[in-house]
């Protein structure tokens, strides 16, 4: 399996942060794994354009459920490939908490951007307090069955475990936390999607840095990396690139 080397710009960047593509580029022209950056969809259009032809591919940070219509500020899956983007997380942590997206919802838009041709990025991960409860695999368990569509497959699903604990704060987990959770993971997949399962990435997220980034791909299981704050610079992301 390919491993995936994907950054998440979150509300970060304008037109000035593209020079920090032009030079990933220039330092990973030809990565190893799949490299991806899903910057503000104000920016996919510009990024696709600089992009084209290379082995960095773009995604985008939500879709709406629905093909078009009457959802003012909402970006449909086709709106978001006719822009360039491949892929689009879904379901991240922070979208769950600041827009009060359900495990529902988060299925329903991975339907509509497979059915789209996008390849859907489903997070998930559990609170602070729900480890220190023992609830982790139990919570994380949950959010795969209601948010993974049942007809999903390799190509078009990954998966990214991301500790809500672990995001931005330079914490993560032990490498035997990461091994439990992407172990059970590809178990509990195989239950809802078959065969298909092993070969779906599973990528690890959550204050992934050049420093800590080769131990963590040596866990098995781990597939790949969602990258926040150190996809925001070349400098940052193209080593986590060649440790994949
Ligand atoms: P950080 O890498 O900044 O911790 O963010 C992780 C994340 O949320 C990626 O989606």
């Amino acid at each position: 399996m390919r491993k995936l080397a994907a950054g998440n710009w979150k509300m970060n960047g304008t037109r000035a942060g593209l020079a920090e593509v032009q030079a990933l580029l220039a330092a990973q022209p030809d990565p190893a794994c799949e490299m991806l950056l899903c910057p503000p969809a104000t920016l996919i259009a510009a990024m696709a354009a600089l992009t084209q032809g290379s082995r960095l591919q773009v995604g985008a940070q939500d879709c709406h459920a629905r093909a078009s219509g009457a959802h003012t500020g909402d970006l449909s899956a086709a709106m978001l490939a006719d822009a360039g983007a491949s892929h689009v997380i879904l379901g991240h942590s922070e979208r769950r908490a600041d827009h009060g997206e359900t495990d529902a919802q988060v299925r329903t838009k991975a339907e509509a951007a497979i059915a789209t041709g996008l390849v859907a990025i489903v997070c998930l991960g559990e609170t602070e307090a729900e480890r220190d409860a023992g609830q982790t695999l139990e919570v994380i368990g949950a959010q795969l069955d209601g948010s993974v569509p049942e007809d999903a497959t390799a190509a078009n699903l990954v998966i990214a475990y991301e500790p809500v604990w672990a995001i931005g704060t330079g914490r993560t987990p032990t490498i035997a936390q990461i091994a439990e959770v992407h172990g059970f993971l590809r178990a509990r997949l195989t239950a809802r999607i078959g065969a298909e399962a092993a070969g779906v990435r599973l990528l690890y997220g959550g204050s992934v840095k050049p420093g800590n980034a080769a131990e963590i791909f040596a866990v098995p299981d781990v597939d790949g990396a969602l990258v926040g704050g150190a996809s925001l610079k070349a400098a940052d992301f193209a080593p986590i690139v060649a440790a994949l």
